[in-house]
């Protein structure tokens, strides 16, 4: 069996030779600058799914002290757009994740071309001729003989005069690494594993001799992701691949580039993919769960994040504060290996933990923006109240604006000695425990029936915040004019 490996670490069967490669192993990690890329396709919006790659490897720098870069991976040139990668770019910001740099793919190609000439001249790159539907039928030709739908390198048998007719024809060359999976003979595979140390999932093996050769050039000589990836991360030297699991397949061919570009590979990370509760992927809700679209539904930064960063793991899932608080409670080895369920809905209760710990200085910009005054004693008598700082509205209004009082017949009489009986002076935090048992006293009446008819009139609503703190905010102008 062949063996390719990805830290030298890891070529090793004996424990104790295990040992000193794994201690040489973390010396190189202390002695390294950590740094991590997040590298989404500016195709459209992120969502809270495809927010944890980035989340994961934002906390994964900011513990490390390194380096976060922003790659765009925009060589699809027809499926990329600009105001795409720029609304990614806001919406990253709004999670509270700056990057330390940000690179295009698209830009970069001199890069690529170079890496493709090196795979030429070691003969590691092959041009193939096949037609997509030429190659479905041969896989399906596999299928039903009970082989692998793997490429069985056909294009490697192609004389030169042969690509030259079948140029002439006006075909165009796709390109394919040649996987190291055989020992000269490229039509006798055997089996070989390519091993890697994963943070997320321990131990993981890919088996060389079970996939077809990679195409990395388009015909129409575009670059697909394998490959500019692989030089992004030599070039700009990155040092940890934290990325869905849907890529464990792709490592396993993209550590074999490394190696055939004698590079050194990074240390790889496959964090589980979030679904709903029903196990679905989350395309089809994508656009309800874009990071923009939670955002202008007034959810907070950090419970987008703390919900998107702890689901699928063996923490808790609570709201935290910040980045530091969140970055505390990160750790990838505690990400499960099964799926990532979670629940919109829980997102408004982890909203509303946090706004209810919510200071007056972490939210007056976007209450004055709101249009909401009152200050800090209003934001610390209503916070409680609010799912969402936007929330803070509907109790604004009760203070500074008209409403519609709710008040029932049967409760006119005991209105009308409210207004008698509401204490002469300051309105002050005291004057609800005065007036209502004035009131009692009056009337006889009490629990319920005494504070829900004077909450009504006042208020216009059934519940909210403590009427001992709203009635200095209402003032005396308008509970008077409120009672009938
Ligand atoms: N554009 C790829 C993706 O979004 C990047 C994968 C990677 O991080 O290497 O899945």
């Amino acid at each position: 069996m062949n063996r390719v490996h990805s830290v030298d670490a890891l070529c090793y069967d004996t424990p104790h030779i295990l040992k000193a490669a794994l201690a040489r192993a973390e010396t190189y990690r202390i002695l390294m600058t950590v740094t991590v890329r997040f590298a989404p396709s500016p195709t459209g919006r992120i969502h809270i799914g495809n927010s944890r790659p980035a989340l994961f490897n934002w906390l994964y720098a900011k513990n490390e002290n390194g380096k976060f870069i922003l790659r765009f991976d925009d060589t699809d040139l027809e499926r990329s757009k600009a105001e795409f990668a720029e609304a990614i770019e806001v919406d990253l910001a709004w999670l509270g994740i700056v990057p330390d740099q940000i690179e295009r793919q698209s830009e970069r190609v001199a890069a690529y071309d170079a890496a493709v000439e090196k795979l030429k001249a070691d003969g590691l790159i092959y041009a193939c001729y096949e037609t997509s539907d030429e190659l479905e039928r041969r896989r399906s030709r596999a299928r039903a003989l009970g082989r692998p739908p793997v490429y069985d390198r056909a294009a490697l048998k192609l004389s030169n005069e042969e690509k030259a007719a079948l140029e002439a024809e006006g075909r165009k060359p796709h390109w394919r690494f040649l996987l190291p999976n055989h020992s000269g003979d490229p039509f006798e595979t055997k089996r070989t594993e390519v091993t890697w140390t994963d943070l997320c999932r321990g131990e993981q093996s890919v088996d060389l001799a079970s996939l077809s050769d990679p195409v990395l050039i388009r015909e129409d000589g575009t670059y697909l992701y394998t490959l500019p990836s692989i030089v992004d991360d030599i070039d700009m030297g990155v040092s940890h691949v934290i990325r869905g699991e849907d890529h464990v397949a792709n490592t396993g061919v993209q550590l074999a580039i490394f190696q055939a570009l004698g590079a050194k590979a990074p240390i790889f990370g496959h964090h589980n993919l979030l679904t709903t509760v029903d196990g679905d992927g989350l395309s089809k809700r994508k656009g309800a769960l874009s990071i923009g679209s939670l955002r202008e539904d007034g959810l907070e930064p950090m419970s987008v994040a703390s919900l998107a960063v702890l689901t699928g793991t063996s923490a808790a899932i609570e709201a935290l504060p910040d980045m530091d608080a969140l970055a505390a409670k990160f750790d990838l080895s505690s990400v499960s290996r099964s799926s990532a369920k979670f629940d919109p809905a829980d997102l408004v209760g982890l909203n509303a933990k946090l706004v209810h710990e919510m200071d007056f200085d972490q939210v007056s910009d976007r209450l004055a923006d709101l249009g909401i005054g009152g200050g800090e004693a209003f934001w610390q008598t209503v916070r409680q109240n609010c799912e969402k700082v936007s929330d803070a509205k509907a109790y604004w209004q009760i203070i500074d604006g008209e409403i519609t009082a709710v008040v029932e017949d049967d409760d006119r009489e005991f209105l009308s000695f409210a207004t008698k009986l509401f204490p002469e002076g300051d309105v002050t935090n005291e004057t609800w425990g005065a007036w209502t048992s004035a009131l009692k006293g009056e009337t006889g009446r009490k629990g319920r029936g005494l504070f829900m008819p004077l909450r009504r009139a006042l208020t216009g609503m059934d519940h909210g915040p403590d009427m001992k703190d709203m009635l200095p905010l209402i003032g005396r102008h308008n509970i008077l004019a409120r009672l009938p």
